[in-house]
């Protein structure tokens, strides 16, 4: 007890916003300004790879943000989002530091390979925390858990629907169970302000084992959260805005911006997921849009044969909320068809 009393005021005194200066990767910014730079992922069994990352060190002090998008690197919205937030935020205005890092899977963007890094053919949200001598994404994710996560003190990481997805932007609040760090999530999600927000409580618990970006924040006690916004291959500026807007509402909401949050005010909250999937390979034909409510059967789309016979229909197994549908004709069996979100009354 005394030790993690006296190790959190040694946190308290000597955060990292109050260090003269910021280094992560190559980019070291002194107090009250932006450096940019790289993680340099050394080469291993496969190729090196560089990952931008912008160091805005606030010339207050204040809480370390980090803000990450691009594992997937077709998920365009949210790279071009946090693009945006590098060029608008002034470390001469702010109050503590944010580490952002717009394009994680640079081979992804690069290629247009969705869901993976085709390096390795792994998705870059499941194999944190990492570890220096596996894959290329073993090693970034490696890198991201050591210069990103570890000096934040609260992760946004940023997504959207991939080219293949038509989807509807939602936040996801991770409840851990430690009920002070899920009650400051939840206010983070809450002053993100999208509309839709999905309860995930089934997430990893230990830290070494920490699969997802945001949740190796999580289990190491940040209160952190995911959210997504946009669709299959569009950068659309409702979308783009809703993600910037968002994190500058996170910002005023943790005091590093001046002003006042604008937290949605009754979102709807989604307590569990059910996907849809393909019985039979073929062409896919969506009969629903994404954010569109259906009730239990509906039918969300039909797989045809090369010679337009139906050969499978897909219908919704609960009512809910269409999170994202396939947004193109390529299905194979087992591709996802749908993810339908089943609303429940509050988010407790
Ligand atoms: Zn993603």
């Amino acid at each position: 007890m005394s030790m993690l009393r006296s190790t959190i005021v040694v946190m308290g005194l000597a955060p990292a916003a109050f260090a003269q200066s910021l280094s992560v990767g190559t980019a070291k910014a002194e107090r009250g300004q932006r450096a940019n730079g790289f993680l340099e992922v050394p080469a291993g069994s496969d190729a090196a790879t560089s990952i931008p990352v912008s160091v805005v060190h606030g010339a207050k002090p204040g809480p370390v943000l980090a803000i990450v998008a691009g594992s997937h690197g077709t998920e365009y919205a949210s790279i071009v989002a946090v693009v945006e937030l590098i060029k608008r935020l002034d470390a001469a205005t702010l109050s503590g530091s944010v580490i952002l890092v717009p394009l994680v899977n640079r081979a992804s963007f690069d290629q247009k390979v969705v869901h993976v890094n085709p390096v390795d053919s792994k998705s870059m949200n499941r194999f944190y925390p990492g570890k220096s001598d596996g894959t290329q994404t073993d090693r970034a994710s490696f890198l991201i858990t050591k210069q990103v996560i570890e000096p934040a003190d609260h992760v946004i990481d940023l997504h959207g629907g991939d080219l293949d997805e038509s989807l509807v932007p939602y936040s996801y609040w991770t409840k851990t169970g430690n009920e002070e760090q899920d009650r400051r999530s939840r206010e983070m999600v809450l002053a993100f302000g999208l509309p839709i927000v999905i309860i995930s409580a089934d997430r990893p618990k230990d830290p070494a084992a920490s699969r997802y970006l945001e949740n190796t924040a999580t289990t190491r006690g940040k209160p952190s959260f995911t959210a997504e916004a946009g669709h299959a291959g569009t950068v659309e500026p409702e979308d783009v805005e809703a993600l910037v807007r968002g994190s500058l509402s996170v910002m005023r909401h943790l005091k590093m911006l001046p002003g006042a949050p604008e937290p949605v005010k009754s979102p709807v909250w989604i307590g569990a997921i059910k996907s849809v999937t393909s019985d039979e390979p073929g062409i896919f034909h969506p009969l629903v849009k994404r954010g569109s409510y259906v009730g239990k059967g509906t039918r969300l789309g039909l797989v045809t044969d090369f010679f337009g016979k139906t050969v499978f229909e897909a219908q919704a197994p609960d009512a809910g909320v269409v999170l994202y549908v396939c947004s193109v004709p390529s299905m194979t069996k087992g591709g996802t068809i749908a993810n339908v979100g089943v609303v429940q009354a509050d988010g407790r």
